[in-house]
């Protein structure tokens, strides 16, 4: 029978998950002009585990809230996962967001009345899940950051660390095709912020698309690929020029004593 193999509509399979093409963003602030990115030209595929990096101030935050849909630019074009952004209606802009995208923050963003399953549960809200599943859902992605025994806690209850597992669970309860994560580890003491980086790094090992937004090299050597931006430019090479970057990615979680 007539069944259709390739439906006119399917997106190319070289295609990577997020395609920016000439890039920029200008604010107006009065009659100042600031270019915040200046013609970007990146990919992302499904599965990398990436870090953009760059001083305060060079363009992490705007560039990661347009690969993340929260934000337009004023020149060029992005495509997440085939669809032109810039083509997508409102309603199905919101979708994409709400069923593509994780995102995590450096400041947990939970909200305070809120106990942490209610927090995790938020998105499913949004897209229309029944009570039950939300419920079953928000719990298993609270057991996949190890924080199901504090699901009845409120934020202010918990420690740093463990707030930003909460806000890692509400990333990952829709089974976004790609989290980002701007400055997640900002807000904690060193330690905690080693134990939030591992469990990226576990996440990325199970097959997540994980970008991460950092101003610390440090912190970019978890990842195989770093972009670095300065003044909302591509950094041509970002291995020689930044300390700490000159070195392959720490072996994995295995205790090596
Ligand atoms: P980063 O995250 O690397 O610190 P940002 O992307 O936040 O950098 O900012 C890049 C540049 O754009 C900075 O000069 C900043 O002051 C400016 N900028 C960011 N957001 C806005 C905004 N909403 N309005 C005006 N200027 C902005
Ligand atoms: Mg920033």
């Amino acid at each position: 029978m007539g069944a259709r193999v390739f439906p006119a509509a399917a997106p190319f399979t070289f295609m990577a998950l997020v395609e920016l093409r000439n890039v920029s963003k200008i604010y107006r602030v009065g009659d100042e002009e600031i270019r915040a990115l200046d013609d970007i030209t990146m990919d992302i595929e499904a599965g990398e585990f990436i870090s953009i990096i760059g001083p305060s101030g060079s363009g992490k935050s705007t560039l990661m809230h347009i690969l993340g849909c929260l934000d337009s630019p004023t020149k060029g074009t992005i495509q997440l996962d085939g669809t032109m952004i810039h083509n997508a209606s409102a309603v199905h802009l919101a979708a994409i967001r709400n069923q593509t995208i994780g995102f995590v923050f450096q400041f947990f963003n939970l909200l305070p009345k809120l106990n942490v399953l209610q927090n995790v549960e938020l998105p499913m809200v949004y897209a229309g899940v029944s009570s039950r599943e939300r419920r079953d859902r928000a719990l298993a992605s609270l057991q996949m950051v190890n924080l199901e025994n504090r699901s009845k806690h409120r934020p202010s209850q918990l420690s740093g660390g463990q707030q930003q597992r909460a806000a890692i669970a509400r990333a990952l309860v829709n089974n976004p095709r790609i989290v980002f994560a701007d400055e997640p580890t900002g807000n904690l003491d060193s330690h905690t912020g080693e134990a939030i980086l591992l469990l990226f790094r576990q996440l990325s090992e199970q097959g997540r698309t994980i970008v991460l937004v950092t101003h610390d090299p440090e912190i970019a050597t978890v990842t195989p690929r770093r972009i670095e931006i300065r003044d909302g430019k591509i950094s041509a090479h970002p291995d020689v020029r930044l300390a700490g970057l000159n070195r392959t990615p720490a072996p994995a979680a295995a205790p090596n004593g």
